[in-house]
């Protein structure tokens, strides 16, 4: 593992797509810039215009998990995968405010997410998802007992073919679910994605890390909001 006491490298984790896309003008007005197009190379680890600054790329739920062990020292992530991963060993100091979205249960129209069917003598609601501990929270709130049923992605096939009740699953247009029949039935929480900070790199590298703040909340300030 890198050593990042010794170490004046900045490592940045993040996710090829849509948080790459638009986290890079972020980065950019930030004075960091990919030497390389991740949707083109295979690099794994881009240099930038800073020796100093390297972006490593990765699947998007892996961000965390890198930046709790060390391995980047900041992270850009979705609060859907922070919740997921439970933040352990990170900071979360901005909102970044890219990549919005909802999470949210939906289930074709005539789908109750009150309906009680343990009292009816039936089974408990079934519910398909990527992100499990958001929705067990969610229903437990709400004092339901739901049966959760862990997908890795199309979760709208699940209502459409008897798999599960009802899904969780991110919202942005709803065009999605349209196109399956699905409607959204329950806002659980508004989703952006995160700068996370490992809470060492945080201490050791301070006057980097907290450089790198201040240019993108200024960057941020110029955005409308
Ligand atoms: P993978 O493709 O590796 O399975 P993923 O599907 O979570 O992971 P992306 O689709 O790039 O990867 O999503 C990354 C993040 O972008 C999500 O964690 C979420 O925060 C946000 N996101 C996902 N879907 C949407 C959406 N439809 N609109 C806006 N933001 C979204
Ligand atoms: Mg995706």
């Amino acid at each position: 593992m890198i050593d990042m006491a010794d170490d004046d490298t900045l490592t940045i984790a993040l996710s090829k797509g849509r948080i790459f896309e638009q986290a890079m003008p972020l980065l950019e007005a930030a004075g960091i810039r990919a030497l390389d197009d991740p949707e083109r190379s295979r690099k794994l680890i881009l240099d930038t215009n800073d020796e100093r600054v390297k972006l490593v790329i990765i699947r998007a739920s892996d961000v965390p998990t890198y930046v709790q062990y060390g391995a980047a020292d900041v992270g850009v992530a979705g609060k859907d995968v922070l919740l997921e991963h439970g933040g352990e060993g990170l900071y979360e100091p901005l909102d970044l405010r890219i990549a919005r979205c909802r999470l949210m249960v939906a289930g074709r129209p005539d789908a109750n997410p009150d309906a009680d069917l343990h009292s009816q003598g039936r089974r408990r609601l079934r519910i398909a998802t990527k992100y499990v501990r958001c929705a067990e929270r969610h229903f437990a709130a709400k004092g339901k007992q739901v049966e959760i049923i862990k997908l890795y992605g199309s979760m709208e096939l699940a209502p459409l073919v008897g798999l599960a009740d009802l899904i969780v699953d991110l919202v942005e247009s709803g065009s999605t679910l349209k196109a399956n029949g699905l409607v959204p039935l329950e806002h659980i929480c508004d989703i952006s994605s995160r700068l996370v900070v490992n809470k060492a790199s945080w201490k050791m590298k301070h006057t980097r890390v907290t450089g790198l703040l201040g240019a993108l909340r200024e960057a941020l300030d110029g955005r409308a909001a």
